[in-house]
């Protein structure tokens, strides 16, 4: 089976986690610091909290952010559950708005008069994940005015764009159209720690808090304690935190990787073009990158046509895995999950992502894919397409 994504390890990467196996320390060394400096260097961001997961960055950045009961936090439906579960875990709400169905973004037309709306209620969120799917900016010159008029804060789920550069040529990361950025580095993702995550700020105090939620809200810092230190053995526990701490071995592994971000998303990229150029006669509409914007390429999502219930996606699906394809989809919407359900959200509540999963289809991608697999991933699609009853292999 040719996976959908696959991670990339090098004798480099190997040797690096050996050394910091064989160091002083395990954990909580000088290896997670370099790795939070170096994705600051390359971001341009001033502060950098690794964790061990991005999932684990959401929750404390919603924490950092004050998130908590009565507070609502708005995202996309198109996306993995970690965008929206994070408000959960603080006690607080989850709105969705919906996405632009040929791009799995969310829809700036849409969220500026939802929150017009939300304004005139007196209803506006504390917070917005905006998620770059695929590793696709959002439009960031549109949706980070809107939400800074009305006070709401911006959460860049950035799991999928690491590398990845916005339409105005800055990369993402470095802060300019978000309150916290995040980075994912499970070993789909652009580079990889096995587990892990990173969220990104410009704001001192937003990344002072998060390190303090990282790691049980401990402080060791006379500024921040009740009262006196009461020497150096002293700290204090300030506040309800975690044990969200990336370990030494990851962060070794992250650096090496990082050696490769751009060597990664050059490949990538050079890949999505070869999939452009062979799918162009197909009945597949891919999932395109806004004009100007370099997309880090982590999914390289085709639409096939639409069908009521979804049937022709589905035979494609299975036309491809019976092919030997690790196809995949992303992603079923948070709001159709029973979790979810249970919480309000209906069927119908948001057309435009439903429309979106009927015909997302995720073809393989990643840096390792030889091109005479891809080659076999391009015919498989077009018999898979014939054979649904759509034009394919014909071109
Ligand atoms: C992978 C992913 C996450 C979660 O990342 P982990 O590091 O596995 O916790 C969150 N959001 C999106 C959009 C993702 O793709």
């Amino acid at each position: 089976m040719i996976p959908y994504g696959r991670q990339d390890i090098t004798d480099a990467d190997v040797a690096a986690v050996v050394e910091a196996l064989r160091s002083d320390f395990i954990t909580q060394g000088e290896r997670v610091p370099a790795f939070e400096r170096r994705l600051c260097e390359y971001t341009g961001a001033a502060h950098g909290v690794t964790a061990n997961s991005a999932t684990s960055c959401l929750h404390i950045a919603c924490l950092a952010l004050g998130l908590g009961p009565g507070d609502t936090l708005w995202s996309p439906p198109v996306t993995f559950v970690a965008s929206t579960n994070c408000a959960l875990y603080c006690g607080a709400g989850v709105e969705f708005v919906d996405v632009d169905p040929l791009t799995a973004n969310i829809d700036p037309d849409r969220l500026a008069s939802r929150l017009d709306a939300a304004a005139a209620e007196g209803r506006l969120p504390r917070a917005l994940v905006v998620v770059h799917m695929g590793g696709a900016p959002c439009d960031m010159a549109r949706i980070a005015p809107l939400a800074r008029r009305h006070g709401v804060a911006v959460i860049e789920d950035a799991s999928h764009a690491v590398g990845a550069r916005y339409a105005d040529g800055g990369i993402v990361g470095g802060g300019q159209h978000a309150d916290i950025t995040i980075f994912s580095f499970h070993p789909v993702k652009i580079i990889t720690t096995a587990e892990g995550g990173l969220a990104l700020t410009n704001d001192a105090e937003l990344a002072e808090r998060m390190r303090l939620y990282r790691s049980h809200g401990i402080t060791r810092d006379p500024a921040r304690m009740r009262g006196e230190s009461e020497g150096d053995w002293y700290y204090q526990q300030v506040a309800l935190g975690f044990n969200y701490r990336m370990t030494e071995l990851q962060a070794a592994l992250g650096i090496s990787q990082a050696d490769r971000l751009d060597a990664y998303v050059t490949r990538r990229n050079e890949l999505a073009a070869r999939y452009d150029a062979a799918l162009a006669r197909m009945a597949v509409t891919p999932v395109t990158p806004l004009a100007g914007s370099r997309s880090a390429r982590h999914l390289y999502i085709v639409l096939v046509p639409d069908s009521e219930g979804g049937q022709i996606r589905r035979r494609v699906f299975d036309a491809m895995r019976a092919a030997g394809i690790g196809v995949n989809v992303h992603y079923i919407p948070v709001h159709l999950q029973p979790y979810y359900s249970d919480l309000g959200f209906r069927a119908g509540d948001f057309p435009g992502a439903e429309h979106y999963y009927r015909r997302a289809i995720s073809l393989p991608l990643y840096p390792g894919l030889d091109e005479a697999s891809q080659d076999r991933v391009i015919d498989a699609l077009g018999n898979a397409l014939d054979a649904a009853g759509c034009h394919g292999a014909a071109a």
